[in-house]
């Protein structure tokens, strides 16, 4: 879904599920690309621009409420009752939304004139270290993905985790439930080093950061691994490695990550 552009959009007639009204809704989805999707909660957010790799200009976000469903489908698929959005994507796929009890809110944000959608989770700087701990204990999914869930810590962004998997010494494909106590506060205290720079720093990131007043920041100078895929690793000389997880670019060192 990745990199897919919305090419039509058609609404259901049923008023309760368009915080954002249904015309200006359609008219801000067409035409956009997918960046990337999170689920925060019971909310999915689609980060949306106007072209891939392009920073987020707006936002789709899917309230499920109590029986919202989002299902990525083809456009030939039944559709089922009490769907209420279709999105054809130019890829052939079609995304729905389906709700039966109507609870669920779709919602469009134009980042140029608002805030992005307030997460919900933990604030790093000043979580406990136990808790932080806890935050992750059970968990299957990679620690970088982990990092990015707004549901769990919110405001660490793509470039705030890889950097701090850097300075933690931590791969971004480690099972998050099985790092270790040590490696878990040598993280937590990479985070706050990090969130503490970019903050001294008035902002943020390159590309994919934008503050609460739409405002992108700046914040690329001192990065250690953050697009410097091929670079000399600045401790070791080693090649910065790039892959791709949970949908987003991440960037690690090969011999001082383990
Ligand atoms: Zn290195």
């Amino acid at each position: 879904m990745h990199g897919d552009r919305i090419v039509q959009v058609w609404f259901g007639s049923h008023r309760e599920p368009f915080k954002t009204p249904r015309t200006r809704q359609a008219m801000g989805l067409e035409g956009l690309i997918l960046l990337s999707v999170h689920r925060t909660g019971k909310h999915i957010v689609c980060e949306l621009g106007p072209a891939s790799g392009s920073p987020p200009d707006a936002q789709w976000i899917v309230h499920l409420g109590m029986t919202g469903r989002l299902l990525v489908t083809t456009p030939e698929a039944p559709v089922a009752p009490h769907t209420h959005a279709r999105l054809n994507l130019a890829s052939g796929r079609e995304l729905r939304f389906v709700d039966p009890r109507r609870f669920g809110r779709l919602e469009f944000r134009d980042l140029g004139r608002g805030a992005a959608f307030a997460a919900s989770g933990a604030e790093p700087l000043t979580i406990a270290p136990e808790q932080f701990a806890a935050l992750f204990r059970g968990r299957k999914l990679p620690i970088k993905a982990a990092l990015l869930n707004q549901a769990l810590l919110s405001g660490v962004g793509n470039i705030y985790a890889d950097e701090s998997l850097f300075h933690a010494g931590i791969r971004p494909r480690r099972n998050s439930g099985r790092l270790t106590r040590a490696e878990l506060e040598r993280l937590r205290q990479a985070l706050c080093q990090v969130l503490d720079h970019a903050i001294l720093l008035g902002g943020s990131s390159v590309s994919d950061y934008v503050d609460a007043n739409g405002v992108r920041g700046f914040f690329q100078l001192e990065h250690c691994v953050y697009l410097r895929t091929g670079l000399p690793c600045r401790q070791c000389k080693t090649p910065i490695r790039r892959i791709l997880l949970a949908g987003r670019c991440t960037h690690y060192c090969p011999n001082c990550q383990r």
